[in-house]
């Protein structure tokens, strides 16, 4: 349930939008001062993973900007949609305490056209989305260019800051960026874990403690993939780290692809490329849990 942005308002300093057009004077006016705006977008539930690129945006910049926004047309499940974790109260107050200016958190309703919501949007990934998340999630990649390329439309920010957990969609925004045109710097930032090794995600508020645990053998099992991956050829390296992993009841690999960081695609030999990333998503009981991990 979304909270009335302008009750928000009255328990901060930080600036809370819920409307285009006021968060876009807003911004406009900052740009005007000569002031350097970052932008972190999130779906909201924040954990430390989001804080760490809002205090790299902090650092960065004289004004940042963060979007909690839980857009409905990046999710091809609608199961998955209902049961996202929502907290506007909490996000705030967290953003507030990292020295954010202004927090932009509409209502679909009020992001969206009656056209835009049917997801009309069509953009062409040159193969992008092909693999990966694009393939076993369809259209997700189509509505995240979507809202990412409608958020940066109206906030225009300098620098923008996004995961390298959501390895695929950092490629893509990149990508984006590129093909129409924004004059926006990408930053990067690292995956922040749980000292488990468990990536920090919205999602691992459905995990039950027992749960977390058992993720926790994902990053367990790739990072051990790391320390022997040039004995192995990489079909055998896919193999032992998918029977690892599948090893622990109640956790089952939808993918792992080892993949060339730039173009995506799968590798088969180490020496193909000098920038290796393996990408794996698995479920855990009925939670999709996505991470990755550097060869090269
Ligand atoms: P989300 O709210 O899941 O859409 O994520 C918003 C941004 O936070 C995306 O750029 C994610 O890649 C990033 N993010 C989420 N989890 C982490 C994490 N554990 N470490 C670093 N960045 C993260």
């Amino acid at each position: 349930m979304y909270l009335c942005s302008r009750f928000l308002q009255l328990d901060f300093n930080m600036k809370i939008f819920s409307t285009i057009e006021d968060v876009k004077s807003f911004v406009q006016q900052q740009k005007l001062n000569n002031q350097k705006v970052g932008f972190v977008p999130t779906m909201g539930a924040l954990h430390k993973g989001h804080l760490s690129l809002v205090k790299t945006a902090v650092a960065e910049n004289d004004v940042v900007v963060v979007s909690v926004f839980v857009n409905p047309t990046q999710f091809n499940d609608k199961k998955d949609l209902e049961v996202y974790p929502r907290n506007l109260k909490a996000d705030s107050e967290l953003l507030e305490s990292a020295g954010v200016t202004a927090l932009f958190a509409p209502t679909p309703d009020t992001f969206y056209s009656p056209e835009e919501m049917n997801n009309t949007f069509q953009f062409d990934f040159n193969g992008l989305d092909a693999v990966m998340e694009g393939k076993f999630r369809p259209g997700h990649f189509n509505g995240v260019v979507q809202v990412v390329s409608k958020l940066f439309t109206i906030i225009n920010p300098d620098n923008a800051y996004f995961g390298e957990k959501d390895f695929q969609q950092l490629a893509i925004i990149r990508y984006m960026v590129k093909k129409m045109g924004f004059n926006i710097n990408i930053v990067g930032c690292p995956i922040v874990r749980e000292e488990s090794g468990l990536a920090l995600s919205s999602r691992n508020a459905l995990l039950s403690e027992d749960q977390k645990k058992l993720a926790s053998n994902i990053y367990a099992v790739l990072k051990e993939s790391t320390t022997f991956f040039h004995m192995t050829t990489v079909a055998e390296l896919k193999e032992a780290a998918i029977k690892a992993i599948e090893r622990h009841d109640g956790l089952k690999v939808e993918y792992f692809e080892i993949v060339d960081a730039n173009t995506l695609l799968p590798v088969t030999k180490w020496e193909d490329s000098d920038y290796i990333v393996g990408c794996i998503t698995v479920f855990c009981g009925k939670v999709r849990l996505i991470d990755n991990i550097r060869y090269k």
